[in-house]
């Protein structure tokens, strides 16, 4: 919790909040470009109705949808909401990472981790795939923490590693088995990937709520979205995982570790 008296905790959660709306919005333009193919290093932001090229004052996070009242200014096409609402979410996200590992390498190392998972989100909603440019850097962002922070790294990367595996290859052997049985594939191996990918970032125990809440929110984005459909021509009603998994794995960021502590407690 930050103890720097009340106008620096307030200034520090205020920068936070700005750089969250600034990189939520950054990571929409990111994900978009994958998700359309696009390079997403060079070029300037468009619209992505008539590529008109965006100003600096539609390019404030959340502001410039409020002032246009949700209409791009070029073309008057409506914006999805989706823009807003991650750009908010982000900056909750990170303000909840500042109170919680104060201002440290752990926020920053969880930070990314969060930008990250919000790209798979995005990405997986749009195309039903999961670039292993994402799964990637997931890892790389935990080795350089690891490094970074840890005093034992060696035991720390070795331990990231069996959470990593007792997470993903019992699913791995779950989804073969389902694939035998309903004779068609029941979970991508973009899913498996990321299973790892988070996996790495906490204890097993932690992973084992990791993925019963998962599934509990792709039973609930599947019954909630049934009506959306996605890019996935051969099965066009799934609505894709990663969003649960992504979302799952930022939730036990905050919780997983005080409920399972509450919950042996009990016993
Ligand atoms: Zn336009």
């Amino acid at each position: 919790m930050l103890q720097y008296g009340v106008f620096l905790n307030t200034y520090i959660l205020t920068v936070t909040f700005v750089i969250g709306l600034v990189m939520g919005s950054f990571i929409n333009c990111v994900a978009w470009r994958i998700a359309h193919g696009e390079d997403f290093i060079h070029g300037r932001s468009h619209c992505a109705v008539c590529g008109h090229t965006l100003t600096p004052i539609e390019l404030i996070p959340v502001l410039s949808y409020l002032l246009q009242k949700g209409k791009s200014r070029c073309c008057k096409e409506k914006i999805s909401l989706r823009y807003p609402i991650t750009e908010l979410l982000t900056a909750i996200v990170f303000l909840g990472i500042v109170l919680k590992f104060d201002v440290s390498l752990d926020s920053l190392k969880y930070m990314v981790f969060a930008l990250i998972l919000l790209a798979v989100a995005l990405v997986d909603l749009d195309t039903a795939l999961i670039p292993n440019g994402f799964i990637l850097s997931g890892i790389i962002n935990f080795i350089l923490f690891t490094c970074l922070i840890e005093e034992n790294i060696f035991s720390n990367l070795i331990d990231g590693v069996i959470s990593g595996f007792a997470i993903s290859v019992p699913i791995l052997l779950l989804s073969v088995v389902m694939d035998r049985v309903l004779k068609k594939e029941s979970m991508g191996g973009g899913d498996i990937k990321l299973y790892f990918m988070v996996g790495l970032y906490f204890s097993i125990k932690s992973n084992l709520f990791l993925v019963l809440l998962s599934c509990m929110i792709g039973i609930i984005f599947t019954v909630v979205f049934q009506n959306i459909r996605v890019g996935d021509e051969e099965n066009p009603m799934a609505f894709p995982f990663g969003p649960s998994i992504a979302l799952a794995a930022m939730v036990s960021v905050f919780v997983a570790e005080p409920l399972i502590d509450l919950y042996l407690g009990l016993f």
